[in-house]
């Protein structure tokens, strides 16, 4: 493994042995027998909002000794006219071995991957616009293999706003490898017709029959233009003490707008402590991968 840009380009046994490591850095974290013995760095380029990617990737780092070094994208070179190329490859060339990089632009990581650096640089997609989220998907399905046992044959119901969510896009590609039967429930306004790998039910009560998971979305505001009518999308949408079948584990990437995808009770429940399970398991991923993508090429 070089980079880190997609789902699509990692094998099943990639996928894995991502999980499998985290499952190890779980352990010697609980054990307190996790030793820093990275000697490399990495990069955090941020260009969107993050609260909780940024810090588990830092976090992740600095677990396994790597040095970290946060970028202000408001106040770098870029804004001096740099391109963005220039400056990995300068950073690349002062020491960084790993950029973790978000950006709004769907084809921005891709096309840095097929570029040339002149020591080896791996870069990790932290979520780009509206396409993906990979980290994102592998930390879910550890979390919905450690609860779950195996995702295969389990109904994994993901509810909201589908179409512009990259989490949805990366764990529909992640969970159908797997055998996953992934139902996607939403509004017509937020149903993405190009998702031919999951079923479509528009009803929350019919998707949410028997499922053994659910995830919520977040409306993603600042990706809409137009008025969301979200008295009614409460009404119809909205995760619920009632509505959440017991058989089902509760999910959800954050941030969660309490009271909107899902009714601000549950949160505080037992049923919505998988949630914060989530961040944590984040880190344990983030660890394998970056550790994967150290130890993958020669520097
Ligand atoms: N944190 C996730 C993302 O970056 C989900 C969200 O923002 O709603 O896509």
């Amino acid at each position: 493994m070089k980079h880190l840009i997609d789902i699509k380009h990692l094998t099943n046994d990639e996928i894995l042995e991502i999980t499998e490591l985290a499952k190890f850095y779980e352990e010697q974290t609980l054990k307190g027998t996790l030793e820093r013995k990275n000697t490399g760095s990495v990069a955090l380029l941020f260009f969107e909002n993050s609260t909780r990617t940024r810090f588990s990737f830092e976090m992740a780092s600095k677990k396994l000794g790597f040095d970290v070094f946060n970028f202000d994208a408001q106040k770098s070179s870029i804004l001096k006219g740099e391109g963005f190329y220039d400056t990995l490859n300068n950073l690349n060339a002062i020491g960084c071995d790993i950029a973790v990089i978000r950006h709004s632009r769907e084809d921005f990581l891709q096309e840095l991957s097929e570029k040339h650096y002149d020591y080896n640089l791996s870069l990790v997609n932290a979520g780009v616009g509206k396409a993906s989220h990979p980290t994102q998907a592998l930390l879910d399905f550890y979390t919905l293999q450690k609860h779950l046992k195996t995702v295969e044959g389990k109904k994994v119901v993901i509810v909201g706003d589908i179409i512009h969510s990259r989490v949805a896009k990366s764990n529909i590609e992640l969970l159908n490898r797997f055998g996953a039967h992934v139902v996607c429930c939403s509004p017509s306004y937020f149903e993405d017709w190009t998702l031919t790998d999951a079923k479509y039910e528009p009803n929350l009560k019919t998707a949410l029959k028997d499922a053994d998971a659910v995830m919520g979305l977040r409306i993603q505001k600042e990706r809409i233009e137009t008025r969301i009518p979200y008295a009614q999308y409460i009404e119809d949408y909205q995760i619920t003490n009632d509505n959440l079948p017991q058989s089902a584990i509760l999910m959800h990437p954050g941030p969660v707008n309490r009271d909107v995808e899902i009714e601000g009770s549950i949160l505080d429940s037992p049923r919505g402590k998988i949630i914060i399970e989530q961040a944590r398991n984040g880190v344990f991923v983030r660890m394998a991968i970056l550790n994967l993508l150290y130890k993958g090429v020669e520097r």
